[in-house]
């Protein structure tokens, strides 16, 4: 399958090399240049299906054949080796949770679905070693430290901002050790994103060394989280009711492979973007205007987007005609405090610990709900246990560390202090 940019001046590429450079040369996402509907007969039968088989026939148009089926059905099973429960809030609202992977976030799926095709690409020819560099406010760099780990022919490069992410986060990125660096930096989570927007523009640094990225805006992480709307249809009891999706959303990945996987045939009423104060989406279908604004810190804090870089993606999706985008999508914004209330009402009401991030997707769906009718389904995007600080205090209980966690608490981090730039690139130019 051929990708195209988004900025439309770059030539096309394959899956292949959308993959391996990220963002195109012209700094557009890559976007399929084809969406194949998918059978209905597939539909009717996917009850039959396992996760894999399921996952293998969403995936493999975009794919095609620059992966052979075996060895795709093998990245298949390798990324999906935990389980995509469903749990039942009441009638109307059940929760999918996609926190049960080994960092206990959605981004589990995307990283290790990129990091093994990124090691495929390397072995079938011996291509120079690709670094992938990210920046993190938390999540994204322990998933990606986990999913790239002992990947033949990458090496990881992880940006965090020393004494703001949780402990529980710190110690994902630092004690994993082998391809994997962790470089604590003097600043903020926007310093540590600027030093790696520098990187990929800095030409003393890409003419000796294969950088790319492993955010949402590269198709490998971005496209199999469509799996999880499929997987959730799957456990649905009563397929004849009108199915909505709630998902707390930042940088507009997640929702954006929803919306893909509805293209490809998936019966999905509407989706609800739910979002914290940084409004930009929710402001966008009230007004018409897109105005990017600098992220504000809440205590949902891997939605603190600002000018959300998937969002373009949906654009193209229905051709920048936001009357009929309007109708398979709404978004509403909460408040820090609104999101602390939906977490204590979720724990009395029906004794379920959501952790900040998914009561924003319970309160969009909840909001929805007041004036539609339909089973609605929100996305738990991450474990309460990786938001200990926010979510203890206001269920007043403490909450067991899961064996995942416990695994890494008591290792040692080891990280590698940096303060601008020029320490990054040397560091880079040297390993
Ligand atoms: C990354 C993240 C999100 C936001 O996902 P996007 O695809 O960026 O919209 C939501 N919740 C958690 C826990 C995350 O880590």
């Amino acid at each position: 399958m051929d990708f195209y940019s988004l900025n439309k001046i770059a030539p096309k590429v394959s899956f292949k090399d959308a993959v391996i450079k990220g963002l195109a040369p012209d700094k557009g996402l890559y976007f399929p240049n084809k969406i194949k509907r998918l059978e209905k007969e597939f539909f009717k039968h996917l009850n039959y299906f396992s996760n894999e088989e399921i996952a293998y026939e969403v995936i493999k148009q975009f794919v095609a054949d620059e992966i052979p089926e075996r060895e795709l059905k093998e990245i298949i099973k390798e990324t999906l080796s935990f389980d995509f429960p469903i749990v039942t809030i009441n009638e109307n609202i059940s929760t999918l949770e996609l926190f049960h992977g080994p960092t206990m976030a959605f981004k589990d799926v995307g990283a290790r679905f990129m990091a093994r095709c990124l090691g495929y690409f390397n072995k079938q020819e011996n291509t120079t070693k690709v670094t992938v560099l990210v920046a993190t406010s938390g999540d994204t760099g322990g998933a990606v430290a986990s999913g790239f780990l002992d990947v033949k022919g990458v090496d990881v490069v992880i940006l965090y901002p020393s004494g703001k992410v949780s402990e529980v986060q710190e110690k994902q990125l630092t004690t994993l050790g082998k391809n994997i660096t962790a470089l604590e930096v003097d600043g903020t989570f926007d310093d540590c994103q600027a030093m790696v927007k520098k990187a990929f523009l800095d030409t003393d640094l890409i003419s000796i060394k294969n950088l790319t990225s492993a955010n949402s805006i590269n198709v490998a992480r971005w496209l199999p989280q469509m799996f999880y709307f499929f997987f959730a249809y799957k456990q649905l009891k009563n397929k004849n009711r009108d199915v909505v999706f709630s998902i707390p959303s930042g940088n507009f990945g997640n929702i954006c492979a929803g919306m893909m996987a509805q293209q490809l045939g998936l019966p999905v009423k509407q989706f609800i973007a739910s979002t914290n104060v940084n409004d930009i989406v929710p402001n966008y279908l009230k007004t018409g205007i897109y105005n990017p604004k600098p992220s504000k810190q809440t205590i949902s804090n891997a939605m603190d987007v600002g000018d959300p870089s998937n969002f373009v993606r949906i654009l193209e999706i229905y051709k920048n005609d936001i009357s009929k985008l309007k109708k398979h999508l709404s978004s509403y914004s909460f408040t820090d405090d609104e999101t602390r209330e939906a977490m204590k009402y979720l724990k009395e009401n029906y004794n379920y610990i959501a952790d900040p991030h998914g009561a924003v997707g319970y309160l969009g769906l909840k909001t929805y709900l007041t004036k539609n009718n339909a089973q609605g389904i929100f996305l738990e995007t991450a474990h309460p246990v990786k938001f200990l600080d926010v979510v203890e205090p206001v269920i007043k209980e403490t909450i067991e560390l899961p064996a995942q966690i416990k695994e890494v608490i008591d290792k040692e981090k080891v990280s590698i202090k940096i303060s601008n730039y020029e320490e990054l690139k040397e560091f880079l130019l040297i390993s």
